[in-house]
């Protein structure tokens, strides 16, 4: 870690230490994909950082919250951080141990040592020292509180920090067990049961088809429309094949042609209650951030009735659910596959930069930049891919930031230090 200890206190004992540290170079809160992508950059401009995590290890999301089946979406070219890529012996989708083995090696890779067990609950910029204060709490030592001070703020902590689960009515009285689609694993445990999943995306899709091929008897409760396209189109992926078109036609055209596709491989999913949203996937994806399903077989399961589509869950009763459309099931368990969302509101005082959701209010490609020395990576709703671009963008303007300190203060660039504030 690259910081100088400043003062430390102590009450009686009774309530947490609180100390605080100068840090050498940014801070950067989150160790994940982008979080580490940025770190990589930076330790190429030769400019230390500090990364603070809450959880004990990195890629928490990818760890812990993921269930066991899961590769990646996209084909790896566009899952590669930046400057290391996949071994060449990985499959066109790596799994997510695969993943996670490429992102432990990357980390060795670039000698980064994140702090763990650091959860950051307050960050804010103080105009009377131009400089960003952040809180962390400590996981061990008591919940010792430690404020870390820099000129830089990297804000890494993803735009899946938080598990969604809406209110439903009567939810209390479901005498089943309850779960979001982080705490799913496996539909090992669930063979013979009929489970209700709520939600549609890739999760939601892909966790009826586990639970199928567990035994289990999936409903997927589906309350507004979903593009479902498959994985791959003509022997390309799918998503390959749109970004090339991307470069030439207009995102409408691509639509309509995605949509065609997609209609003489998968048949009218409507007809099986999968009704398609008025925009196109690209168009929706841009508009509104969400994202097409990409079949991994879920559909052929659906189409044979294996999976069954059911409306929108109006409230649950001890022994199942009532539906928007008046019909009533019995079920043994429930799982919400209704996403996450970004926790920077919870911790970030930063004048307006992040809308109330915990997303940037610039549009790509400019979002990545705020005010102060703040910069956000992984929040373009693009991605490994996009998180890649921030990250690379975001440390040489560090570095070049950096550069001019270290000059301003006489220094060569890698013998750095900060007078304390
Ligand atoms: C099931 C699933 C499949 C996906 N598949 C793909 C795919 O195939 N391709 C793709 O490009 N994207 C995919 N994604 C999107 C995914 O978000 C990215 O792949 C990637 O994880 C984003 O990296 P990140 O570092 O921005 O966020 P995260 O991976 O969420 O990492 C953020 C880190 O910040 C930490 N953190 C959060 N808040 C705090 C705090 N207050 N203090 C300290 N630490 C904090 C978290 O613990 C976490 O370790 C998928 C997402 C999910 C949920």
């Amino acid at each position: 870690m690259d910081t100088m200890q400043a003062e430390q206190g102590n009450n009686g004992g009774t309530s947490p230490r609180q100390s605080s540290c100068i840090v050498n170079g940014p801070i950067i809160v989150g160790a994940g994909p982008s979080g580490l992508a940025v770190a990589a950059t930076l330790r190429r401009h030769s400019v230390p950082f500090t990364i603070l995590e809450r959880s004990d290890g990195i890629a928490d999301l990818w760890t812990n919250r993921t269930y066991g089946r899961l590769r990646l979406h996209l084909p790896k070219v566009f899952c590669e951080l930046p400057h290391v890529r996949f071994p060449p012996e990985f499959p066109i989708y790596p799994s997510k141990r695969e993943f996670l083995r490429y992102l432990h090696s990357y980390t060795a890779h670039f000698s980064i040592s994140p702090l763990f067990g650091r959860s950051v609950t307050r960050a804010r910029f103080d105009e009377a020292t131009s400089l960003w204060r952040v809180t962390a709490v400590s996981s061990a030592d008591g919940g010792e509180v430690t404020e870390y001070v820099s000129k830089w703020l990297v804000v890494a902590s993803g735009e899946n920090a938080e598990v969604v689960v809406p209110r439903v009515k009567g939810r209390e009285r479901f005498a089943g067990e309850v779960l979001h689609s982080s705490e799913y694993k496996s539909g090992e445990r669930f063979k013979g049961k009929r489970v209700l999943v709520v939600g549609c995306g890739n999760s939601g899709m892909e966790m009826c088809l586990d639970l199928c091929e567990h035994g289990a008897i999936p409903f997927m409760s589906v309350r507004s429309g979903v593009h479902v396209l498959p994985r791959e189109m003509l022997g390309s992926s799918t998503f390959g094949i749109a970004m090339k078109l991307l470069r030439w036609l207009p995102v409408k055209l691509v639509d309509r042609f995605l949509l065609l596709v997609a209609k003489l491989i998968l048949g009218d999913t409507e007809k099986y209650g999968l009704k398609r949203p008025k925009l196109g996937p690209l168009e929706i994806k841009e508009v509104t951030g969400k994202s097409p399903v990409l079949d991994v077989g879920a559909w052929s399961l659906i189409k044979s009735g294996n999976i069954k589509v059911v409306a929108e869950v109006e409230s649950l009763g001890c022994n199942g659910a009532r539906f928007v459309d008046g019909n009533e099931m019995a079920f043994d368990a429930l799982i919400f596959a209704t996403g996450y969302r970004s926790n920077v509101p919870s911790w970030l005082q930063d004048d307006g930069f992040f809308t109330e959701d915990g997303k940037p209010k610039a549009r790509c490609p400019s979002n990545w930049r705020g005010p102060n020395g703040l910069y956000c990576v992984g929040f373009s709703g693009r991605g490994l891919l996009g998180a890649g671009a921030d990250a690379v963008r975001a440390a040489a303007d560090i570095a070049g930031s950096w550069q001019e300190e270290m000059v301003a203060a006489g220094a060569g660039a890698g013998a750095a230090t900060i007078s304390p504030v």
